[in-house]
């Protein structure tokens, strides 16, 4: 089999790992949300509409071109002669589990500020209309929109991986790991729902770690709350919307006692 041959079939691979994550977690939280629970909790839902299936159709549609973008990275960094410069290592025994743990939580606070400074970035008006509009069309996300980028946006996306790839030592169990988790918050940001008990955005912790009221006002005004796991930056910085702690409110007095 030529290497060419195997290249090809690392890619489909990877395509499919990639998106299947993002079939089987949006589908789960689609199907709960939007599907068999949707009379019984609507009263729950941050927005009180839902969106249409022409809004459920183009998510998906761009998360499906977002999934090649992030195949064709991931490739790139692990599977092309490019992955010899990179820090990857794959036996664990090399740094152990406490490193492999400890970088795991490294890369998440990494992402975080990474992507904080993106998102400012795309906003930016000679950016916003060709990179990170498409992602704005979902004025009330669904579960869907957790991948719904502009090919140019997903790239940029990506770049935490090509980040964390080529500045520490890394195991492909962690950038897995990391991947998932990332899945999953994206998923709950765009969810429509609010899962964080009330008083949460309040509390001592809650103040500094991101919540699905938090992303959606971002995608229902635009301005502000550009975090993605974390408030620091937006806290730091002044870019928290002034009327989140009562739309937290709102929104989590709304679940069932
Ligand atoms: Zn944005
Ligand atoms: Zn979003």
């Amino acid at each position: 089999m030529s290497i060419y041959l195997i290249g090809t079939k690392s890619f489909w691979t990877i395509l499919t790992v990639v998106f299947l994550r993002y079939l089987v977690l949006a589908g789960v939280a689609f199907f709960i949300y939007y599907m068999i629970k949707k009379q019984a909790w609507q009263f729950r839902k941050i927005q009180n509409r839902f969106p249409l299936n022409k809004d459920y159709a183009r998510e998906i549609l761009y998360s499906v071109l977002t999934s090649f973008i992030f195949a064709g990275v991931g490739f790139a960094v692990f599977l092309t002669p490019l992955a010899s410069y990179t820090q990857v290592y794959y036996k664990v025994s090399d740094y152990g589990w406490g490193y492999l743990t400890a970088s795991v939580i490294l890369i998440i606070f990494l992402h975080d500020t990474y992507f904080y400074w993106m998102h400012r970035f795309i906003h930016h008006k000679s950016v916003y209309k060709y990179v990170h509009r498409v992602h704005h069309l979902s004025t009330n996300p669904s579960p869907w929109a957790a991948m719904a980028f502009h090919p140019l946006e997903a790239v940029l996306e990506a770049g935490i991986i090509v980040v964390v790839a080529f500045l520490f030592p890394v195991h492909p169990l962690a950038i897995g790991i990391f991947l998932l988790f990332m899945m999953i918050y994206n998923v709950y940001g765009h969810l429509g729902y609010e899962l964080y008990p009330k008083g949460f955005a309040k509390s001592f912790v809650g103040r500094w770690i991101n919540t699905s009221v938090n992303h959606n006002m971002h995608h229902q005004y635009f301005k502000g709350n550009y975090g993605l796991y974390f408030l620091f930056w937006d806290r730091w910085l002044g870019t928290l919307h002034p009327d989140y702690d009562e739309h937290f409110h709102v929104a989590a007095s709304k679940q069932k006692p």
